[in-house]
C-alpha cells in the first residue's frame, strides 16, 4: 500500500475512533446550535458566546460547537466567538429561529408554594444562589457522547419549556422534563458526571446536580431520597436517588433539568427519539 493511502485510512480510523457525539440541534430559544467550526487535524478552538464558556466537541472532521440558547433569548442572528491556538479571533453567525411554547396550567393545594411567605422568600433567595452557581459550573473533560440515558423509567408528563401558572398565578416557565414515576423509582446518572451539590431546597426539594464536564450540568428534583455524596464521580446509569415528592410538586415524579452553558435547555434533545 502506498504512503499516501496508509495516510488516508490512517486519517478514516482516527476520524471513526474520535467521533463524539452530539445532542440533536434545535436553534430555537431552549434549544441547541450545533456551529460547525476548523477542521478537527487543528488544535481545539476556545468558544464564547454571551460570556459563558461553549462546549467543543469533535464530530464529523470538524470541531463544532455545541452552543445552549437560554429561553429568554429573541428569535433573530447570533454569533459565536472562536478563538484558535495563536489567539486569532473569529465570529461565526447563526439564526435563532422561534418557537411557541404551551401553556399548562397547575392547582396547588399547598398556598404556600404559590405565595411563599416572607421568610420562605428569605430561604428561597439563599437557594437560588447556590442553583445559580452549580448551573455556572465548568471543567475541561472530554466527553465522547452526548446521548443520554432517561434517568427515570416511566413517561414524560411536562414537557420542557411550558409556559406555566400556578393556581392562576403566572410563574417561570418549565425549565426541565417532568417524568412520572412511583415514589421510592431509582433514579440514574444519564450521563457520567460529578457530584457537585446536594441539598433540599423549598421549590425543587431533594436534589442532587451532576457537572458532566464542558458546561453541562443535570439537576435532579423532588426526590425522596439522595443515594450520592458531594464530589462523588459517578458512571452512565449509576443510581443517584430515589424519586419523591419533595418540594413544589402536584404528584411524585422527577424533575430533570440540562443547563449548557448556563443555559436551560430541553434534556430530549440529548435523549433517542422518545416521542
Ligand atoms: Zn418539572
Amino acid at each position: 500500500m502506498s504512503n499516501k493511502m496508509w495516510a488516508l485510512l490512517t486519517l478514516l480510523i482516527g476520524a471513526v475512533a474520535h467521533a463524539q457525539e452530539l445532542p440533536s440541534a434545535s436553534p430555537v430559544p431552549g434549544g441547541i446550535a450545533i456551529l460547525p467550526l476548523v477542521p478537527d487535524t487543528e488544535p481545539v478552538p476556545v468558544v464564547h458566546f454571551a460570556d459563558q464558556r461553549i462546549m467543543v466537541m469533535r464530530h464529523d472532521g470538524r470541531w463544532q460547537a455545541v452552543v445552549g440558547l437560554p429561553l429568554t433569548l429573541a428569535p433573530g442572528p447570533q454569533m459565536v466567538t472562536v478563538r484558535d491556538s495563536q489567539g486569532r479571533t473569529r465570529e461565526y453567525p447563526f439564526t435563532v429561529q422561534s418557537k411557541e411554547y404551551a401553556v399548562q396550567h397547575l392547582t396547588l393545594k399547598n398556598k404556600r408554594m404559590v405565595e411563599p411567605t416572607e421568610e420562605d422568600l428569605a430561604r428561597i433567595t439563599r437557594e437560588q444562589a447556590i442553583i445559580q452557581h452549580a448551573f455556572a459550573a465548568w471543567t475541561d473533560e472530554t466527553i465522547s457522547s452526548l446521548r443520554c440515558l432517561l434517568p427515570v423509567h416511566g413517561p414524560v408528563s411536562s414537557v420542557f419549556g411550558l409556559r406555566r401558572f400556578f393556581n392562576n398565578e403566572p410563574r417561570q416557565p418549565h425549565s426541565g422534563i417532568d417524568i412520572a414515576a412511583p415514589v421510592g423509582a431509582p433514579v440514574v446518572a444519564p450521563l457520567a458526571g460529578t457530584v457537585i451539590q446536594t441539598g433540599e431546597y423549598f421549590f425543587n426539594g431533594k436534589t442532587v446536580f451532576l457537572d458532566h464536564g464542558q458546561g453541562l450540568v443535570s439537576m435532579f428534583n423532588h426526590l425522596s431520597r439522595i443515594a450520592v455524596e458531594n464530589g462523588a464521580r459517578v458512571s452512565q446509569g449509576q443510581k443517584i436517588g430515589e424519586v419523591g415528592m419533595s418540594g413544589r410538586v402536584t404528584g411524585p415524579h422527577l424533575h430533570w433539568t440540562v443547563s449548557l452553558n448556563n443555559s436551560r435547555v430541553d434534556p430530549a434533545l440529548f435523549l433517542p427519539k422518545i416521542k
